[in-house]
C-alpha cells in the first residue's frame, strides 16, 4: 500500500518535491540516513491529535527546538494566526496525497516565508502517523505568480491577453449562474480599417499604434473593469460596474473618446473603433462562447452601419446569429453530402443572336427545402470561409461538365464561373483552375472567372498579381457586377479584364430613365476603350436588349434568354439549336 509501512521504521523518499514510498520492508541505514540527515524539514505526527512522535534534525532546526520536538503537537510549531486548520488540511492532504498549504509562516528572526506541507500516511510503531515534509514554497510561488502574471499579458500593448480575458470572461459568466440579479458588460473593439494603416505605415509603426490604443484604453477604465487584447486588432473589456441603465453605452462612449485624439506618428493618424456590446447575466444565462459570438456580431453591425460607433447586441442580432450558426453548420454537411448543383445560364452574342456561353450559377439543393438560389447562403459560406471549398467545387464541376458535353458531341461552349473574395485572398485560385483543367483536358480559353469590383478593389495590387497569373494560363476574365461599386478608372486599364458585366440594376432602367440609359453607354464605351466586351445583365425584356444593341452592347445574359437551368435542362438548349437567332 503507498505511503504506509508496516514496520516501525520509516521508509520514505522525496524525490523532488514528491513524495514516495522507497520501500517497504527492513530498513536499512540509508534510509533511516534519507529521513534524518534530509535537508527538508520532516515530521512523523499522530493521526489523532498531531503529536509529533519523530522529527528530523532539519525540523529541529527550522523550529528552533533542537532534540526536544519529539511530544509536542504540530499544531504548536504554527501560530495559530498562521495557519488554517492543520487538522482538516491534513488529513485532506494525506487523503490525496498532496500538498496542504501554502500558508505563511515566521521563522524566528522574523523573515515572513511561504510554507507548504506534503503529506502521507503511515505506520509507525504501530500508530496511524502521517508524514510531513515542510517545504519553503517562497520561492517558488514568486516564480508562479511571476509565470501568471507574464502569461496572462499581451506582450506587445502590455495589457492582458485573450486567455485572460476568457479566463475573466467565464469566471463572470459563473459568477452569473449562482448570483440572479448579476449583471457585466462585455466590449468587443475593433479598430476601423487598420489593415490601411498596417500597410501604410508597416508593421512598426502600426506595432506603436496598437500599444498606444491599450495604454489609453487602460487609462480610461474605472474600478471594476479592465481590458485585453483579443485579436491582431480587436480589445475586449469587460466590467462588472457598468451593467445597469446606460452603463454599457457610457463605456463604449468612453472607449472611443479614448481613441479620438490623432495619434502621435508622423504624420499623426486618425483612428475610430466600431464596438460591439453585450450585457452578460440574467435568464438563462448566456455562456461564454456565446457571448463572444454576440459581441461580435453586434461589432459587426457596428461596422455595417458605418464604423466609428458601437451597437448593442439585441434580439434580431441574436436571430442573426442563431440562423448564422445553423446555416454554417448546414453548409459544412451539404458540403460533404454534395448538396451543391450548377445550374447554367446563357450568355448571348447580341449582333448573331447566338450562344457565346454560359454561365455557371451555384444551387444549394437540400433535400427538405429543395433549390436555394446563392442569395441564401452565400454570405454565411463567405464568413466562415466555407467558400473556399466551395469554390473549388464549382471550378472543378464547371469543367467537368464541360468535358461532359464535349464527350456528348455538344458545340463547345465557354464557361464562366464566380470566384469570391474569400477565395482570391485565401484560396490558391489560381492552383485550382490549373488543376481543373488539367484534370478535365479543357482547353483554358474555355473558362472564365468572373470577380466582382469589391473584390478586386479591396487589394488592388495584390488582385494584378493573381489576375495576370489566371491570364497567364489562357483563362478569361470578367468584372461582374460592374457599376455597383467603386473602381479607380486606373486599376481598370491594368486589370485586363475581358469583359465588363454591366450589372442589372442599370439595364433595369435602360428603357425608362435617361440617367441608367446614359451610364450604361459610357460603361460600354469604357469597355471598348479598354477593349474589354461589354455585356448587359438581366436583360428581361425585348426593348432592353433592343436598348443594348443600339448602345453597341456585345453580349447580353438574363431572363429574357433563359433563367439559369440545371445542366441536362441546359444541354437541351444546346441540342435545340439557340432560340435567339434572328435577333440582329
Ligand atoms: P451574378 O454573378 O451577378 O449572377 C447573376 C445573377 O443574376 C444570378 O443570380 C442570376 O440568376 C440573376 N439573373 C440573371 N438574369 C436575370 C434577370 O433577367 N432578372 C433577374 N432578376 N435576375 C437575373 P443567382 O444565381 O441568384 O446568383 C446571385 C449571385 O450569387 C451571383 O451574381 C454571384 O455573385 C453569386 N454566385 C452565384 N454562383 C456563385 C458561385 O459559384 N460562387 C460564388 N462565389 N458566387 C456565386
Ligand atoms: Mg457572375
Ligand atoms: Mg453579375
Amino acid at each position: 500500500m503507498p505511503g504506509v509501512s508496516r514496520t516501525g521504521t520509516i521508509v520514505v523518499g522525496v524525490v523532488g518535491q514528491q513524495l514516495g514510498l522507497i520501500s517497504v520492508g527492513t530498513p536499512t541505514d540509508g534510509m533511516q540516513d534519507l529521513f534524518y540527515a534530509n535537508p527538508l524539514p520532516m515530521l512523523v505526527v499522530e493521526r489523532q491529535g498531531l503529536r509529533v512522535l519523530a522529527a528530523n534534525k532539519s525540523a529541529e532546526r527550522a523550529y528552533g527546538v533542537p532534540g526536544g520536538l519529539t511530544g509536542w503537537s504540530a499544531a504548536q510549531l504554527w501560530k495559530e494566526s498562521q495557519r488554517p486548520d492543520l487538522e482538516g488540511l491534513l488529513a485532506e492532504a494525506a487523503a490525496v496525497r498532496h500538498r496542504s498549504g501554502p500558508w505563511t509562516h515566521l521563522d524566528e528572526t522574523g523573515n515572513t516565508h511561504d510554507v507548504g506541507i506534503y503529506c502521507s500516511e503511515l505506520t509507525y510503531e504501530g500508530v496511524d502517523a502521517l508524514l510531513l515534509v515542510v517545504a519553503d514554497l517562497t520561492d517558488d510561488l514568486a516564480r508562479e505568480r511571476a509565470l501568471v502574471e507574464g502569461a496572462s499579458k499581451d506582450t506587445l500593448t502590455g495589457v492582458a491577453n485573450s486567455a485572460y480575458f476568457l479566463d475573466r470572461l467565464r469566471q463572470m459568466v459563473g459568477r452569473a449562474t449562482h448570483e440572479p440579479d448579476y449583471r457585466f458588460t462585455v466590449l468587443y473593439l475593433d479598430l476601423d480599417r487598420f489593415r490601411d494603416v498596417n500597410e501604410r505605415l508597416g508593421h512598426i509603426a502600426a506595432d506603436k499604434i496598437l500599444a498606444e490604443v491599450g495604454a489609453r484604453l487602460t487609462a480610461a477604465l474605472r474600478p471594476g473593469e479592465f481590458v485585453a487584447r483579443v485579436g491582431g486588432d480587436e480589445f475586449g473589456v469587460l466590467s462588472d460596474a457598468q451593467a445597469s441603465g446606460n452603463g454599457p453605452l457610457r463605456l463604449a462612449e468612453r472607449m472611443m473618446q479614448a481613441l479620438s485624439e490623432p495619434f502621435g506618428t508622423q504624420p499623426p493618424i486618425s483612428l475610430s473603433a466600431s464596438i460591439g456590446v453585450v450585457v452578460g447575466g440574467g435568464e438563462p444565462v448566456i455562456q461564454t462562447d456565446a457571448i463572444i459570438r454576440n459581441a461580435d456580431a453586434a461589432m459587426h453591425r457596428a461596422k455595417q452601419q458605418g464604423r466609428a460607433r458601437y451597437e448593442l447586441f439585441d434580439e434580431s442580432l441574436h436571430q442573426r446569429a442563431v440562423d448564422y450558426a445553423r446555416t454554417e453548420a448546414e453548409l459544412r454537411l451539404g458540403l460533404k453530402q454534395n448538396e451543391f448543383a450548377l445550374y447554367y445560364q446563357p450568355i448571348v452574342t447580341i449582333a448573331g443572336g447566338g450562344m457565346h456561353g454560359a454561365e455557371a450559377l451555384l444551387r444549394w439543393v437540400k433535400p427538405q427545402e429543395g433549390v436555394l438560389a446563392p442569395g441564401a447562403f452565400i454570405s454565411v459560406a463567405e464568413e466562415s470561409g466555407l467558400i473556399v471549398p466551395l469554390g473549388d467545387w464549382v471550378i472543378h464541376d464547371a469543367c467537368r461538365q464541360m468535358r461532359e458535353w464535349r464527350d456528348e458531341g455538344l458545340s463547345e461552349i465557354s464557361v464562366s464561373v464566380n470566384v469570391s473574395a474569400r477565395q482570391f485572398r485565401d484560396g490558391d485560385v489560381v492552383a485550382t483552375l490549373k488543376g481543373a483543367l488539367q484534370d478535365t483536358g479543357i482547353e483554358a480559353r474555355l473558362l472564365t472567372a468572373e470577380l466582382t469590383e469589391s473584390v478586386v478593389m479591396e487589394d488592388p495590387v495584390a488582385s494584378i498579381e493573381i489576375m495576370t497569373e489566371i491570364s497567364a494560363l489562357g483563362i478569361g476574365l470578367a468584372m461582374d457586377d460592374f457599376g455597383t461599386g467603386y473602381s479607380s478608372l486606373s486599376y481598370l486599364k491594368r486589370f485586363n479584364f475581358d469583359s465588363l458585366k454591366i450589372d442589372r440594376s442599370f439595364i433595369d432602367g435602360i428603357d425608362r430613365s435617361a440617367g441608367d440609359a446614359s451610364i450604361v453607354a459610357a460603361v460600354i464605351a469604357l469597355a471598348h476603350s479598354f477593349k474589354s466586351r461589354a455585356v448587359g445583365e438581366g436583360v428581361e425584356t425585348p426593348e432592353q436588349l433592343q436598348y443594348l444593341r443600339l448602345l453597341r452592347c456585345d453580349m447580353a445574359q438574363g431572363f429574357y434568354f433563359s433563367r439559369p437551368v440545371p445542366a441536362d435542362d441546359f444541354a437541351g438548349i444546346m441540342r435545340r439549336g439557340t432560340p435567339w437567332s434572328g435577333l440582329s
